[in-house]
């Protein structure tokens, strides 16, 4: 198939967004926007790096490589509307496959009404995907790393080390429980969009997306905002059948695994209700899983038992190949 037939096969038949004034099929695409902040971030993915398809069907790693982006917009508390697509095409990928990747794509912008705006399509060594996003905030409504204050309460949405686990499953076949559950947690995650878009009424709070474990996006907070935190171990956010891994497994998964995109964020103790009501309302589970204090190091402690050691950020770096397992 030639690029011009494939881009018209890839191509929305009608658009969504309002603001939109020119979609595919030129130089480049128009929108219109007066009144609220626009939010952009884009993130990329090759195969045997990012993922593999041992794991992932195409359908999945579209809609993986959206939702990576899409995490990053809800951890600044925009709404999502557009999206653009790079992709580099090896021979060895059959046409077919590579649409599959744009209906995974699809499939989770339906649901949040975004358009596919535009891209670029090439042939290359590897198939690489990257996901340009745009949205909006209301203004000076969009969330900073930088935001956290001493005393603030540390919370984080969802349970963390699914992701890692479900690709433990997918690597080491075995009986397992909620076997389908920890699977899709890594393959077609969920990013906290609707929870974060609600967020206007909180007065302040940083916010971060879990991509690389929350020992690495916890300390990007502390960084950011001067201030050291503490997590406590007991308090982290657990899925039900978690417990079916050893003690080593969890801890290492849960801190340091990552790939959950669930958000982690601080707010004054006394916006904690205004918080609870938008978790209630997006029928989002939120933790307070630690607290903000006062330190000239930007340090992340863990509290574990009667200890409270400094945390390492050991986030997976991305640098490396498909992650051995252990
Ligand atoms: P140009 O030569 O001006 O870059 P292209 O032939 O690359 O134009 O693209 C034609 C149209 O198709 C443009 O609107 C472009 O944004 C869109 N397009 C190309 N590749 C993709 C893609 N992978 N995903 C979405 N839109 C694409
Ligand atoms: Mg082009």
């Amino acid at each position: 198939m030639d690029e011009f037939s494939f881009i018209k096969s890839i191509k929305q038949h009608t658009y969504k967004q309002p603001s939109l004034v020119k979609g595919i099929g030129d130089d480049a695409a128009v929108f219109r926007q007066t009144n609220q902040d626009i939010v952009t971030a884009t993130d990329t993915m090759v195969e045997d790096i990012h993922f593999s398809r041992k794991t992932m069907n195409p359908f999945q790693i579209g809609y993986r490589a959206l939702a990576v982006n899409l995490s990053d917009l809800a951890a600044m508390a925009a709404k999502p509307a557009f999206y653009l697509v790079s992709i580099v095409i090896p021979t060895y990928w059959r046409t077919e496959d590579v649409q599959g990747i744009f209906k995974g794509m699809q499939k989770l912008a339906s649901s949040y009404s975004m358009d596919l705006i535009g891209g670029d399509t090439t042939s290359g060594k590897e198939l690489c995907v990257s996901v340009t996003i745009i949205g909006y905030s209301n203004q000076n409504k969009a969330r900073y790393r930088h935001s956290a204050k001493p005393g603030d309460i540390v919370f984080a949405t969802g349970t963390l080390g699914d992701s890692r686990a479900g690709f433990h499953m997918l690597m080491n076949p075995g009986v397992y429980r909620d076997y389908n559950y920890f699977v899709r947690r890594h393959r077609t995650p969920s990013p906290r969009v609707s929870f974060a878009m609600n967020l206007d009424n909180v007065s302040r709070m940083a916010l971060n997306d879990i991509s690389d474990g929350i020992a690495s996006e916890a300390s990007e907070i502390a960084e950011a905002s001067g201030v050291s935190l503490v997590l406590k171990y007991a308090d982290l956010p657990a899925s039900s059948h978690y417990n079916q891994f050893t003690t080593g497994q969890r801890r290492k998964w849960q801190l340091f695994g990552g790939e959950d995109f669930e958000l982690v964020g601080t707010v004054a103790e006394l916006e904690w209700p205004v918080l609870s009501q938008v978790a209630c309302e997006t029928d989002t589970a939120i933790t307070k899983i630690g607290y903000v204090t006062e330190q000239q190091h930007s340090f992340v402690y863990l509290q574990e038992e009667s200890q409270c050691n400094p945390l390492d950020k050991q986030g997976y770096t991305h640098l490396k190949q498909v992650r051995p397992d252990e």
